[in-house]
């Protein structure tokens, strides 16, 4: 784990573990504000003095003498201290649904609940019942979010839930009487991983929408059932394909439908959206200027009224979309990609950020000549069928022996069948000769200059030795960076969400490099790497660097997951100009060529 990940780590188990001691909200904000601060920055935070981590967003004077301290000790004096008072299963109490952090602290002390499975026990015995305002149905929702919380597995890749919410939103527009139905949450913001699927719905008929939702054949379990919202689980079969190792697995995921009012639509998408952290500054702003924001809508603000203000009736001044909202308020409406409070609440114009029809080429495609599926000229057919005017050829080089990496001598001859294709398509499509070279452990490439020399293109990536300290990786990225013949870094970190972690190299001096040699990073598309990851891309948009966005094909489908590699890139702020494929084809061939003089 690299300084800042395990930096993130333990400040958001301070939070966690100040929360249950009681502690002050704003402290508990604090270690939670920090942990984002330390996660999205791009500097090994270990190499910063006091004065330059105060510089940073997010970090005051007292979390900056916490990174001095694990940067020198290796230890967090507070963070032990806690861990001695506080029980470590309790952290697993409050990530159970319902369970806020008071509960859990009720919990603990009245009753010694320290784990779920003393939890499990107090349900059973009927001993929780003895807690202020703790009735029976309470604890049937907590017995059954428990039940949910030990049979649900990790988080699902973007890749693996979007498509199961297009198919949802498409089957409940087909109900009759829903005017609208729209997914919202993390998918929404194009997170790379997905905690459960959150859907909202206009309908005429509520019963009719409730009935299309919950009597499904996928449905395995319905949680909760009413007139405005639904929560189910769905069996998933993730299709595993090539890109893991331990075969089909039988996995299910949490649905919410909420059912709405057309009235307050936009309140509604803009508080299941999120991120917590956005929604949470967006009503810390609401209130500076005398408004009470929730997902019911915007409304003025009576400190002294009991009640939420839609249950006075009184009337909101904003609700029906999202964009009234952010401009009662006085802001500009952040892409749903970006609400991670960042930044995007200070904007003063919205951002014309990446969008999938800005993408005229794909530059990193493998054909049956290495570990693809598609021939030739299937894969080129592909690239016309989108509209590309370049389809790059990258097959693996000779050490990726398990793709069937080509040897320098198989490299020529399919640069022999790519010059007649490049001569058939002509008209249709250019063609470009490359290889996907691996960077060897030592940042040396897989082929010899004169042999790369040959090529239109190269993409160097790395796909063994992923486990190197972040010194080793950064020095290794540099010089495969730094070598005149390389167009893109592929996959920069290799990384398999969910699988292996992949490298963690210092990323500002691996930007700062590819900026100095007009080396473009990869946003490899395909959702089980999303390589550069969001926070990275941020670092590198501002760094001017630039940024490829390709598929990575072995097969034709896989062109389809453009989407996500897109939603990655507006992630992390990627505007048109710094984004490689979206060049014009004159562009494109005056860059590749700018490395063969
Ligand atoms: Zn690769
Ligand atoms: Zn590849």
């Amino acid at each position: 784990m690299s300084f800042n990940a395990d930096l993130a780590d333990r400040f958001n188990t301070m939070a966690t573990l100040l929360e249950l001691t009681g502690a002050n909200p704003f402290r508990v904000n604090a270690y939670a504000r920090a942990a984002r601060a330390v996660e999205n920055n791009s500097q090994e935070l270990n190499k910063l003095s006091t004065s330059e981590l105060v510089e940073i967003e997010g970090i005051g004077k007292g979390i900056a003498a916490h990174i001095r301290e694990v940067a020198e000790t290796g230890e967090l004096e507070e963070l032990t201290e806690l861990q001695r008072t506080v029980p470590p299963g309790l952290a697993e109490v409050l990530d159970i649904q319902g369970l806020g952090p008071k509960t859990v602290r009720l919990l603990w002390k009245e009753l010694g609940i320290t784990d779920r499975a003393s939890l499990s026990q107090a349900i059973e015995s009927g001993e929780i019942l003895k807690l202020p305002r703790m009735g029976k149905k309470t604890v049937e929702n907590i017995e059954r979010a428990l039940s949910f919380a030990s049979k649900s597995k990790d988080r699902l890749p973007l890749g693996v839930a979007a498509p199961i919410a297009d198919r949802l939103v498409e089957r409940m527009r087909q109900v009759k009487g829903v005017t609208r139905a729209e997914v919202a949450g993390s998918i929404r913001r194009g997170r790379d991983t997905i905690g459960d699927i959150d859907i909202l719905v206009v309908a005429n008929d509520p019963a009719k929408a409730e009935a299309a939702f919950c009597e499904h054949d996928d449905v395995l379990e319905i949680v909760a059932r009413g007139k405005t919202k639904c929560s189910v689980r769905l069996a998933v079969d993730i299709d595993t394909g090539r890109w893991t190792s331990d075969g089909d697995q039988r996995h299910s995921i949490g649905v919410d439908l909420r059912i709405i009012e057309s009235s307050s639509f936009g309140s509604a998408w803009l508080y299941f959206t999120g991120s917590k952290a956005h929604n949470v500054r967006l009503r810390e702003i609401a209130q500076k200027k005398n408004l009470t924001l929730n997902e019911y809508g915007l409304f003025p603000d009576d400190p002294k009224a009991k009640g939420s203000p839609q249950s006075r009736g009184v009337k909101p001044v904003a609700s029906r979309t999202e964009k009234q909202i952010y401009t009662k308020l006085g802001l500009v409406m952040p892409p749903p990609e970006i609400r991670e409070d960042a930044g995007e609440l200070d904007l003063k114009n919205e951002p014309r950020l990446i969008e999938i029809s800005d993408i005229k080429s794909e530059l990193h495609a493998h054909t049956t000549a290495s570990d693809g599926v598609m021939s030739l000229d299937e894969l080129v057919g592909c690239a016309i069928d989108r509209g590309f005017h370049t389809i790059a050829v990258t097959d693996h080089s000779r050490s990726s022996a398990q793709a069937n990496g080509l040897s320098v001598e198989r490299l020529r001859a399919q640069r022999g069948e790519i010059e007649q294709a490049k001569e058939r398509f002509s008209d249709r499509i250019q063609i470009l000769a490359g290889s996907e070279v691996d960077i060897l452990a030592d940042g040396s490439l897989d082929y010899d200059d004169e042999v790369l020399a040959e090529l239109d293109i190269v993409v160097a990536s790395p796909h063994i030795a992923l486990s190197q300290d972040t010194a080793t990786a950064t020095k290794r990225l540099i010089r495969a960076i730094e070598h005149p013949m390389v167009h893109i870094i592929g996959h920069p970190t290799g990384r398999l969400i969910g699988r292996r972690p992949g490298l963690s190299p210092a990323m500002d001096e691996v930007i700062a490099a590819a900026v100095e040699h007009n080396t473009a990073l990869e946003i490899n598309s395909h959702w089980m790497r999303l390589d550069l990851r969001d926070v990275h891309v941020r670092a590198a948009v501002e760094a001017g660097c630039l940024i490829a966005i390709d598929c990575d094909d072995h097969a034709p489908g896989d062109f389809d997951n453009l989407r996500y590699g897109i939603q990655t890139g507006r992630r992390g702020w990627l505007t048109r100009d710094l984004c490689i494929n979206t060049w014009s084809k004159t562009k494109l061939t005056k860059w590749l060529r700018s490395k063969r003089s």
